[in-house]
């Protein structure tokens, strides 16, 4: 999987970050805020690119047939509306058909879909759709859960809210068995 984002101008972001800065009233005139610009931009651009990595699955030789659950997968993404950051959790499960893959992939598809402006119900339906299209898979369910801080730090500041949102495609979505399964593993997660 290879990001598809341009290249990073480091020197021109710094450059606008200063501006920036400046335009909202800051006094970049200190030593101990002089160097902020160039630390502001290298902050966005860590959370802003992701390396690229192997998807890559194997046959499903001892005939696993029930769920695959990976749970709290750490996600740090940055909202496209205000570019503030979004953290939480993702829960991301699926039941096997032919292929299988090693268990960290599924966190590396959180962190790769999470490094870019995003907003939550996207990422949730990307994690979902990549595994749906590249694994095959009998089902695919991700379950996100996050702190928007554009919405806890200003707006209405709704300290300590959190927005959960799920994405459920095949045997996931239509077996209501699998369904309540994958969500009742879920929800338990989140209430303990
Ligand atoms: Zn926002």
């Amino acid at each position: 999987m290879t990001p598809d984002t341009a290249e990073v101008d480091l020197d021109a972001a710094e450059a606008a970050a200063a501006a920036l800065l400046v335009a909202l009233g800051q006094d970049l005139g200190s030593a101990h805020v002089a160097d902020t610009p160039r630390r502001m931009v290298a902050a966005y651009a860590e959370l802003l690119t992701v390396e690229p990595f192997d998807f890559t699955t194997f046959p499903n030789s001892e005939g696993y047939d029930e769920l695959v659950l990976v749970e709290d997968i750490p996600v740090r993404s940055v909202c496209e509306h205000h570019m503030l950051p979004f953290v939480g959790v993702a829960h991301v499960g699926y039941l096997p058909a032919d292929r299988v893959l090693g268990l960290s992939k599924l966190a590396r598809v959180v962190d790769f879909y999470s490094h870019r402006p995003q907003t939550q119900e996207r990422l949730t339906q990307q994690v979902a759709e990549h595994l749906q299209t590249h694994l095959s898979p009998r089902g695919a369910g991700v379950v996100v859960e996050a702190e928007h801080t554009c919405m806890t730090l200003r707006g209405v500041r709704a300290m300590g809210s959190r927005t959960v949102t799920s994405a459920l495609l095949g045997r996931l979505r239509t077996d209501a068995a699998s369904r309540a399964e994958f969500l009742g593993l879920t929800r338990d997660r989140r209430t303990r």
